[in-house]
């Protein structure tokens, strides 16, 4: 594996592999790596002769100081498990070859609803810090392919957004969501759950699970009502949890039984915000 922190030297070497016709994926990161961030690695390789990972902590999507204060940091691990994993790249920028004149100022991008609703909605401004970041990696990049993690749900749509509006023909692949044995998505978040906290965690995937099961025998009134319950039961403070339209994350209050649709969970361990969704009428989650 081949580590850069220049965006220049990044540039000019997959340049190279450009005009040998070499097909270039790209896994964006912050780091503290898991398996989920690991699958997205393996899928590029089965697709890509390249695979660069990103690790570059984004200040600008953080709509918390503290989060981002917080945000775990596993560099040597996250080295070891990509070399392992038989990552080509890994691109480790600082702040200042992102962002070489400051965060403040930035470009704003048109995201329409999609910014205002679930994560657009309470965590204001983070989605244009993804747009921000993202833009930037993908002008070093240049990816044939992206691989990006169902896990985060809304923001796979937003950067699709992104690639219409930059203009790029980049092939967009959302890979899975991860999970523990006990239903936990994976999430570098999870690294800061004490005991207790990591046992509770488990009420966001009863909770989707919950809804999955009882869509077609209840309204969706009383299915969120009872899944608020599940996650109150183990200390979760809710931010939101929908059912929204897989395609276009309209909000939903009833269902025709045909359309896609997914539920979607925000909720925060004391400090620590967790979130997951699951699309709720086919055998994947
Ligand atoms: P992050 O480092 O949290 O910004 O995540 C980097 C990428 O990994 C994003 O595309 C995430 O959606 C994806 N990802 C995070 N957790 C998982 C998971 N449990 N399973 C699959 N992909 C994931």
């Amino acid at each position: 594996m081949i580590l850069f922190k220049r965006s220049l030297e990044l540039i000019n070497h997959l340049q190279a592999k450009v005009n040998a016709k070499l097909k270039i994926g790209f896994a964006p990161t912050m780091g503290a790596l898991h398996q989920g961030h690991i699958s997205l690695i393996t899928e590029s390789k089965k697709n890509c002769d390249i695979t660069v990972c990103s690790i570059f902590v984004n200040p600008t999507q953080f709509n918390d100081p503290k989060d981002f204060q917080k945000y775990p940091i596993t560099l040597e691990k996250d080295i070891y498990l990509l070399e392992k994993n038989g990552t080509d790249i890994l691109f480790l920028p600082q702040a200042q070859e992102i962002y070489p004149s400051g965060t403040k100022d930035l470009e704003h991008y048109d995201l329409g609803y999609l910014e205002s609703i679930l994560e657009g909605k309470y965590r204001q401004g983070h989605f244009q810090g993804v747009c921000q970041v993202m833009s930037r990696l993908l002008t070093i990049v240049q990816p044939d392919f992206l691989f990006m993690g169902q896990k985060d749900y809304q923001q796979c749509m937003v950067v699709k957004r992104l690639l219409q509006i930059m203009k790029l023909n980049a092939k967009f692949i959302t890979c899975a969501t991860l999970r523990e044995s006990d239903g936990l998505a994976m999430s570098s978040r999870n690294l800061r759950l004490n005991e207790k906290q990591r046992i509770n965690a488990t009420g966001i995937y009863q909770a989707l699970t919950y809804i999955k099961e009882n869509i077609e025998s209840e309204n969706f009134n009383n299915i969120l009502a009872d899944a608020r319950s599940i996650l109150e039961s183990k200390d979760f403070k809710i931010d939101y949890v929908e059912i929204a339209d897989a395609n276009d994350l309209q909000l939903l209050k009833n269902w025709d039984g045909k359309q896609k649709i997914v539920a979607l969970i925000a909720a925060f361990q004391d400090e620590i915000r967790l979130i997951d969704n699951m699309i709720l009428n086919s055998e994947h989650n």
